[in-house]
């Protein structure tokens, strides 16, 4: 029963993290949208979730930084009364073969991929622990589990989510909080707009490109109580990439 939770979403103003507010808002559930540069896209993914009827914000917080998501954690506390479900999706790719890879390059994908994650999951976790209930939703990637060429960074900090997936799973389980991991595939995007998508296509057994929706719908299952027994998994959406 989704009707009525509070749910945070980091990258919420533009692609899988839009359509995941615009799934979750359809079934009752009231949205904190985060979002980081893109205020304009992040008001329209607002007043659709609005047009739902449940109650939707918008809050500009860079995950990468604790700070901003301790304070950004506390605003939606104070506003909704309460945190049910976080999703961290928030996430950024900067490609380069490794050979040519920059210290910067390296270090933006770990921080926004895998410490903004963190940054979130601590921040939230008093919440969680207070109602002895939460749903953590990470959206990882089936390059931590191919290792993409040309994403040392982002496979890495991808991998290092499954990780710290686990580890939150453990350690929340006895507050009745649960934690799991969704590795999608390619998926249509602003980040994959620049791809040849064609190339994926021939290595795609369902042959198709996966919708922000499909992700939407699974971290729907995920964030929803018919899930409740299932915590510290991996799930692939991928049309069967990495099979
Ligand atoms: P987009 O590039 O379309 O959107 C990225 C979102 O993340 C935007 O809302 C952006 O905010 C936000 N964001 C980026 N950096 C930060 C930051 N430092 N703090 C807060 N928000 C930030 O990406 P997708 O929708 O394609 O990807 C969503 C997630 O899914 C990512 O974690 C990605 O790695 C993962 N993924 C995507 C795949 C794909 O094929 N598209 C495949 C596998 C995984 P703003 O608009 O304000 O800039």
């Amino acid at each position: 029963m989704l009707n009525g939770k509070v749910a945070v979403i980091t990258g919420a103003s533009r692609g899988i993290g839009a359509a995941i507010a615009e799934k979750f808002s359809s079934q009752g559930v009231n949205v904190a949208i985060i979002y980081n540069g893109n205020e304009e896209a992040a008001n329209i993914v607002k007043a659709n979730a609005e047009k739902q009827g449940v109650r939707a914000e918008i809050y500009k917080c860079n995950v990468a930084k604790s700070e901003e998501c301790k304070e950004t954690v506390k605003a939606i506390t104070e506003t909704f009364g309460g945190i049910d479900i976080l999703v961290n999706n928030a996430g950024i790719t900067r490609d380069n073969l490794l050979i040519s890879m920059s210290d910067e390059e390296f270090d933006a994908c770990l921080n926004t991929n895998l410490k903004g994650c963190f940054n979130m999951i601590k921040a939230c976790s008093r919440n969680f622990i207070k109602r002895k209930y939460g749903k953590i939703i990470n959206i990882s990637s089936v390059s931590a589990l191919l290792g993409t060429a040309g994403q040392a960074n982002y496979s890495s900090s991808k991998a290092g989510v499954i990780a710290l997936t686990k580890v939150t799973a453990r350690e929340f389980a006895s507050k009745n909080v649960c934690c799991n991991a969704i590795a999608p595939g390619f998926v249509t995007t602003d980040m994959t707009k620049d791809l040849k998508s064609e190339e994926y296509l021939k290595l795609i057994p369902l042959k198709r490109l996966g919708k922000p929706e499909d992700i939407a719908n699974l971290a729907t299952f995920l964030a929803d109580d018919i899930s409740d027994y299932i915590t510290g998994e991996v799930i692939r959406i991928d049309g069967g990439l990495a099979i």
